[in-house]
């Protein structure tokens, strides 16, 4: 037995476990979600988004062999050998696994609410079916690392994760994130992080230009990256200084208010924000950045869509696994926001930050999504992603857009799109089928059957039963 010290050192070279995890090699307590542990497994008769944002394809076949996919076709194309377990999924989709650019393995809701969700965090993920998460700023980063370690040692259910370090602010008073005001303290972060096994790093609202360049710096020359929500700092600030990703969208841009001073946050919220022309001169500049300089971006969609009157915010899922006062306060929050008529942000800021998505990648701009399960709440792990699909095909995104956008996208922006993100030969077998044809009704995407990581499937259902009445607890 290795001494704990060397499995996290180990697992820092090797972000999201390099080898496939196999059934036999999981503990009791993941192996009673497992649905599918055979070695080879063919999946028939499937409608097939594959993550590359191809046109959809029925009737497919697919061959899963010792965790990765072995072949893929039509039916008749595809040679099952005799023997191999197959299961007849006629009426069914298969996405990649989702891979997750915004999942925190916290969660913070309405009333100060903030709680680390070690527990129903990597199961809600799990079983919602994505895969691979980017935590993207941690508030508890050694329960994140030791989670992560317990997952990939196979003694948890949970997708594999890219663990970011804490947050990184400036100014005064950062709640749980680091505060650095000058570069010295920034890089010191940055290398002290980058040896704890963090892979990325988060720059928040109050960060200024010098102590983002500096950390941008010292993560690069460590392999780190560096991503934001930024404020301070406008996106194109923060291209100039080589940030590799932006958060959020439209609604964080600062690069929207005219009155902004360099290095401060103005005071317009994300209302005000998001009252500007996402077809505008300012919109095609931000987004003519981003795309000559090849900076993608991370679509939030479901955690604005909360602060929002009168939308589809209350998922019967969601209540159920809430915590009964949790699930009350929110209702509560809800209700105030629904009878005013206009809640914190305005419904077309919703609607102009889609706009300004679809505006991106149509301009040639890559970009991912994940959950960001804080807000008022009512986006949780993994229902959240889910929702974004939704959202996504809202603002106007074919189905295989969307699905590229949350699997493949958020791949190739975590370095790892050769191993994984798309349903190809020789990838790992990360997938979800779910119960439906996701190309007829986008509500599809909330129907997961089972989830393949590594090429074990998982009950998504056995793992969302596990977490009733624990969101907003652990
Ligand atoms: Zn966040």
């Amino acid at each position: 037995m290795r001494p704990i010290a060397t499995l996290l050192a180990l697992a820092s070279l090797a972000p999201g476990s390099l080898t496939a995890q196999r059934p036999d090699s999981l503990a009791e307590e993941v192996r009673e979600f497992v649905s599918v542990d055979t070695a080879v497994v063919a999946l028939t008769g499937v409608v097939l988004l594959d993550g590359t944002g191809g046109a959809p394809r029925s009737g497919q076949t697919i061959l899963i062999r010792d965790g990765r996919i072995a072949e893929v076709g039509a039916a008749g194309a595809v040679r099952v050998p005799t023997g191999t377990r197959t299961m007849d999924l006629h009426g069914h989709t298969v996405i990649p696994g989702l891979v997750g650019m915004h999942d925190h393995m916290f969660y913070t809701a309405a009333g100060g609410r903030a709680v680390q969700m070690s527990y129903t965090g990597p199961r809600l993920y799990l079983g919602s079916g994505v895969t691979t998460i980017r935590t993207t700023g941690g508030r508890a980063p050694y329960a994140e690392i030791n989670t992560k370690d317990r997952i990939d040692r196979g003694l948890a259910p949970g997708p594999r994760i890219h663990l970011t370090a804490p947050y990184l602010t400036g100014g005064q008073g950062g709640g749980s994130m680091a505060v650095v005001n000058s570069p010295e303290e920034a890089r010191r972060f940055v290398a002290y992080w980058g040896s704890e096994g963090a892979t990325w790093l988060k720059a928040y609202t109050d960060i200024r230009r010098a102590e983002l360049g500096a950390a941008i710096q010292e993560a690069h020359k460590r392999g780190m990256k560096v991503t934001g929500h930024l404020c301070s700092v406008s996106f194109r600030e923060a291209v100039e200084l080589g940030i590799d990703n932006l958060e959020h969208g439209m609604l964080t841009a600062s690069d929207f208010d005219s009155t902004k001073q360099p290095d401060v946050c103005p005071i317009a919220g994300v209302g005000e924000m998001g009252q500007a022309d996402p077809g505008g001169e300012t919109a095609k500049e931000v987004i003519a950045t981003l795309v000559k300089r090849r900076v993608p971006m991370t679509s939030t969609l479901a955690v604005y869509e909360p602060f929002v009157a009168n939308r589809p915010t209350k998922d019967a899922r969601m209540l159920q696994a809430m915590a009964p006062e949790l699930r009350r306060s929110y209702l509560q929050l809800r209700h105030e926001i629904d009878s005013a008529g206009t809640g914190p942000v305005p419904e077309q800021a919703l609607l102009n930050a889609m706009a300004f998505e679809k505006a991106f990648v149509e301009a040639g701009g890559v970009l991912a999504s994940g959950v960001d399960p804080t807000g008022i709440g009512g986006a949780l792990a993994g229902y959240g992603d889910q929702r974004n699909y939704e959202l996504f095909i809202e603002a106007g995104f074919t189905p295989a857009q969307a699905i590229k956008i949350m699997t493949a996208n958020g791949a190739r922006i975590l370095g790892v799109d050769r191993r994984l993100g798309t349903v190809e030969r020789g990838k790992l077998a990360d997938l979800v089928v779910l119960k439906g044809d996701l190309t007829a009704a986008a509500a599809v995407i909330r129907q997961p059957v089972v989830v393949f990581k590594d090429g074990v499937g998982y009950d998504s259902a056995k793992l969302i039963a596990s977490v009733q009445g624990r969101v907003g607890i652990d």
